[in-house]
Order: structure tokens, then C-alpha cells, then sequence
């Protein structure tokens, strides 16, 4: 789920931000398109794909200031590759000037195939880093716009504009997510299970990144307490693992600690294969090294098996107790 780019989609079909999405449909619907859009709120709720959205509403031929999400244009617009729908971030740590004449030049030409262009200009609070030049250059031209170009200004932090810019812009404010959405979010676009994405969503702050932060903090935390219980194992200790194990009464939580061993296999497979740089467990890299090199546990081709096995049987309705001591004595040498 990286920053706001988990789904391009229509307006009407936009999973979250649902209400800002309805306002802007009305507005479009009623004929009223505006020159300049500020879109305001915090990172990661959703801004950039509603802007996308109003792109396609912007430039669709099938449903004109709609979208239809599934035509040439439309699918183009999404992909990024639409010759009037162009999107225009910091290269670095500001705009300069000629970042910004670039943008304005390109909004005072004749759009290719649309009756409009659109122009996606990312965090302009960057205008202003070391002179307002070019975000004057920007004010200039939403003071008297070309006529068939419409600006949509993404901004994390609007305190940081103009006051002249942001009173130019028809004002959109973005609320938080609520934990709904974000668990939505993360079932739809992480593949995560809907208990523990509930979950997690009502640990995050109301962004999709505050989300995805809380989902890599929630699976280091499985990570390790399954590495622990395998650790335990390589020790000689089935008994004492399977004791660890107890607190996970539940299939469904049997089921997540079969997955995070099968995550913690995929590690150990990278340290037999001397692919030490694809470890992602960092934080626990020489714990999963010494269980490597321990010679307790059996090859990682096994203990997939063995996993695999586990899983099928969690599943199948299977004492959990029972399949999980098999999967202990199958794991170890
Ligand atoms: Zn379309």
C-alpha cells in the first residue's frame, strides 16, 4: 500500500475519501469544473487517488465529467500515460523556477485528444524554498488561467502555500480515514485477514502509511515471537515450544504462526543460500543466522512441507493442539 497509490478508480467507485468524492461528482454533475483545485489533508488519506479520479472525470468521452474508469482514456489516465493528464512532483527537495515555467508552459498548450488538460502538481508547498518566485510564477497564472487547463495541487501541509494560491483553488479538505476504510484497505490492497486487519486499522492514524506501518510493526512482532518458539525448537525443546505455543489456542491464530514460520523460512532459505541481502527481518538477522547455523532444524525445502501440511490440516478443522506438534517434530532434525 504505498502512499495513496493503492487503487485508481472512478469517483463513484473511489473505496474511501467516499464523501469528498460524492461533493466533487455533485459538483461536476451540475456542470461546475473549476480551474484549480487545492487538495488538502494529511499524507496518506487518499488525495492523489481522488485526483486521478477527477483526471478521468476531466478528460473521459464516454462519461464526460464522470468517468467511466474502463475506457482508452480513462485506463491511460490512471496508468499515467495520457498525454493531457500530467502529474508533476519536486524532482527534489523544492520546485525551482524552471521546474515551474516547465508546468505553466505545458498548461498554455492545446490539449492532444481532450476538450481539457489536467495538471497534477505534487506538494507545491515545495515552491517556496528558498525564494516565492516560483510560487508567485504558479499564482500568476491561476489568477488568469488558460482557458482549458485545470490544476489539481495536492498538499500535505496548505499552512505552507501562499494564502494568495490557496484562496485561487477551489478548497477540497481530506479527513482522516476511518478505521473501516483502513481495514478495507488493507484486506483489498494487502491481502491482510479481516480480524487482523481490524485490528491493526484502529492502531493507525487514520492514514493508509500510518496503516501499513502498523501492519510491519504488528507481523515483526508474530516474526519474532515465532522466531523465539523456533528457537526454542533448535534447543531441543518441543515441549517448551509447544508451551509457547499454548497461548495460540485458536485456529485462526495457529494459522498466522504457520505463516509467520513460513515467512521465517523464506529467511533462513536466504541465509543457506548466501542471499544474506534479501534478509527483510534486519532487526533479527543474527538471530535468524545462529538458528541457520544451529543444524537442529531440517532444510528448508522440509519444513515448507511440513508447513504446507499444517496449514492444509489448520484448515481442514484439525485438533490444533495435535497439528501443531506434529509441524514441531517435523521442523526439527
Ligand atoms: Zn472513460
Amino acid at each position: 500500500m504505498e502512499e495513496e497509490k493503492a487503487r485508481r478508480a472512478t469517483l463513484a467507485e473511489l473505496p474511501y475519501q467516499r464523501e469528498v468524492a460524492a461533493a466533487l461528482a455533485r459538483a461536476l454533475a451540475s456542470g461546475r469544473l473549476a480551474h484549480a483545485y487545492l487538495f488538502a489533508g494529511p499524507r496518506g488519506v487518499g488525495k492523489e487517488a481522488v485526483a486521478y479520479a477527477l483526471g478521468a472525470a476531466a478528460l473521459c468521452p464516454e462519461k464526460p465529467l464522470e468517468g467511466c474508469g474502463v475506457c482508452n482514456t480513462c485506463r491511460r489516465v490512471f496508468a499515467d500515460v495520457h498525454p493531457d493528464f500530467r502529474r508533476y512532483e519536486a524532482p527534489a527537495l523544492h520546485f525551482d523556477i524552471d521546474r515551474v515555467r516547465e508546468i505553466l508552459a505545458e498548461a498554455g498548450r492545446t490539449p492532444s485528444e481532450s476538450p481539457r488538460k489536467v495538471l497534477l502538481v505534487m506538494e507545491p508547498e515545495k515552491m517556496t524554498y528558498r525564494s516565492d518566485a516560483p510560487a508567485n510564477a504558479l499564482l500568476k497564472t491561476l489568477e488568469e488561467p488558460p482557458g482549458r487547463a485545470v490544476f489539481v495541487l495536492v498538499s500535505h501541509d496548505p499552512r505552507q502555500l501562499l494564502p494568495t494560491i490557496v484562496s485561487r483553488c477551489v478548497n477540497v479538505h481530506f479527513p482522516r480515514l476511518t478505521a473501516e476504510d483502513l481495514a478495507e484497505a488493507l484486506v483489498r490492497d494487502r491481502g491482510v485477514p479481516a480480524a487482523e486487519a481490524a485490528d491493526v486499522a484502529r492502531k493507525a492514524d487514520g492514514t493508509l502509511e500510518g496503516a501499513a506501518a502498523a501492519l510491519d510493526e504488528e507481523q515483526l512482532e508474530r516474526l519474532e515471537a515465532a522466531l523465539g518458539m523456533m528457537e526454542e525448537l533448535a534447543a531441543g525443546g518441543v515441549a517448551e515450544a509447544l508451551g509457547a505455543a499454548q497461548v495460540t489456542r485458536g485456529r485462526e491464530e495457529a494459522l498466522a504462526l504457520v505463516a509467520a514460520w513460513a515467512d521465517l523460512t523464506h529467511e533462513l532459505a536466504a541465509v543457506h543460500g548466501g542471499a544474506v541481502d534479501t534478509l527483510r527481518l534486519e532487526a533479527l538477522e543474527g538471530r535468524v543466522r545462529a538458528l541457520a547455523e544451529s543444524g537442529r532444524l531440517v532444510t528448508p525445502e522440509q519444513a515448507w512441507e511440513a508447513l504446507a501440511r499444517a496449514a492444509a490440516a489448520l484448515r481442514d478443522n484439525s485438533n490444533v493442539a495435535l497439528t501443531l506438534e506434529e509441524l514441531f517434530l517435523g521442523m526439527t532434525v
